[in-house]
């Protein structure tokens, strides 16, 4: 395997339900942990940072008139029900997990310690990390690169609906193509809607190479770990 440890982040869409990307479906749960238990049954450590975004997008909600900020403590909660989620179907599907949170709530998760949350994936065991960083204003794309970071983690695995980013959006064009590799300043130049800027900014600081994949094809999270040509390779 050309990763040992990997951080997988997954956005709260791929939770919820398949037309419209809201609240949570038990079988895109169900699919997702899955996969996620099959590649750390190949001795594969996993982080998984999940989105909440099926849920409460703070930008969106505050809109309708609430603070922002606590929008955002909404949007952090919601990533903490996806994360026991999560927890439960992976279990489940035969891998152990520990659920850590940036906010903390002690009668669900364990607080993020980097040092405990780095034991647990020696051991074996799939890190669920919920609450993004645990602060308002930020996103868990950003959350993934700080934790990938914080954890020496090898590749930053960005699941998406879509195989890689392509030269134009493959539903309305069909000459678009895959470009199979990026740098972190072409995708930052050419405004291209990866991840949020601070979270590219903050990869290609620390030289973390980012795998945008599709998650819905089955299998590929494998795929993805065993370093196969899928999706855009992003890196300096
Ligand atoms: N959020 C936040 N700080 C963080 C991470 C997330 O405030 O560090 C909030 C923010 O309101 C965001 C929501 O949690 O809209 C859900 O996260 P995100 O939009 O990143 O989820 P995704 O799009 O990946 O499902």
């Amino acid at each position: 395997m050309p990763y040992q440890r990997v951080l997988l982040k997954l956005s709260g869409e791929a939770l919820g339900d398949p037309q419209t990307g809201h609240g949570l479906d038990t079988d895109a749960v169900k699919r997702v942990a899955a996969q996620v238990a099959h590649v750390a049954s190949l001795g594969v450590q996993v982080a998984l940072v999940c989105g909440g975004g099926n849920i409460l997008r703070g930008a969106q909600f505050s809109e309708l008139g609430t603070n922002r900020a606590s929008a955002d403590y909404m949007g952090m909660l919601g990533t903490v029900i996806n994360g026991v989620a999560l927890s439960e179907a992976i279990e489940a599907a035969g891998a152990p997990t520990r659920l850590m949170t940036a906010l903390e709530i002690r009668e669900v998760a364990e607080p993020f310690v980097r040092r405990r949350a780095l034991r647990h994936l020696e051991r074996g065991r799939v890190v669920i990390l919920g609450g993004g960083t645990g602060n308002p204003f930020f996103t868990t794309d950003t959350a993934a690169a700080l934790r990938a970071s914080e954890l020496s983690c090898e590749v930053l695995l960005k699941a998406t609906k879509v195989d890689g980013v392509y030269t134009a959006d493959p539903k309305l064009d069909p000459s678009a193509e895959r470009l199979p590799r990026l740098t972190y300043m072409q995708v930052l130049e050419r405004g291209l809607k990866v991840m949020d800027g601070t979270a590219i900014t903050l990869c290609m600081e620390r030289g973390l190479r980012i795998l945008v994949f599709d998650l819905f094809r089955e299998g590929n999270i494998e795929r993805a770990i065993r370093g196969e040509n899928l999706g855009t390779l992003i890196q300096a």
